[in-house]
């Protein structure tokens, strides 16, 4: 837990929010300012600030839970985009690793 992390606090329930799944070690909620009518956070509960400060074995059980996410919102199958911004010059706001899940519309490729 680091004191001033708004993700944190949201995995600690300190803060509200928008919460689509929930385990022992991940939570998975709602941006706030979604870019698709589907836009989760995936976040482990514990605080690593970047993917590359995150350890290894984080992200498999990270895997996991979106595999089940994606299932129960039945996006498996239609598809979806995750994206992790690693660092201010990568687009990072938000200190506390996430990743980003985005569905519900026809997103374009690179
Ligand atoms: P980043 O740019 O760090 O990869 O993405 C941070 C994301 O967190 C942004 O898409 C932003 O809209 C979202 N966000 C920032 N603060 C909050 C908050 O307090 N609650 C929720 N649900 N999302 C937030
Ligand atoms: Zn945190």
């Amino acid at each position: 837990m680091s004191p001033d992390c708004i993700f944190c606090k949201i995995a600690g329930r300190q803060e509200p929010a928008d919460i689509i799944y929930e385990d022992e070690e991940a939570i998975v909620f709602k941006d706030i300012n979604p870019s698709a009518p589907i836009h989760l956070l995936v976040c482990p509960k514990e605080h690593y600030s970047t993917f590359l400060k995150t350890p290894p074995e984080v992200l498999p059980m990270l895997q996991d839970v979106i595999r089940k996410v994606a299932k129960q919102l039945e996006i498996d199958e239609s598809g979806f985009r995750m994206i992790i911004n690693n660092g201010r010059g990568g687009g990072q706001i938000i200190f506390h690793l996430h990743i980003h899940l985005l569905a519900g519309k026809r997103l374009g490729g690179f």
